[in-house]
């Protein structure tokens, strides 16, 4: 199964639901991934709004 990309947070998800924001509008065009591990130590993370850990689509 082709991971979706959640249209509000960017994260990358295997379900219908993000899990994160728990919102459906999921897309499989995506582009880029991201995997923040600390977001508060993650510059890239802080740009994007991440404030969990995980993996996230930079283009979504
Ligand atoms: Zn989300």
């Amino acid at each position: 199964m082709v991971k979706k990309a959640c249209k509000t947070c960017g994260a990358l998800v295997m379900k219908d639901i993000c899990p994160t924001c728990h919102d459906s509008k999921l897309t499989e065009n995506w582009k880029g991934r991201v995997i923040v591990i600390e977001p508060e130590n993650s510059d890239i993370a802080k740009k994007m709004g991440i404030k969990k850990k995980g993996e996230y689509a930079i283009r979504k």
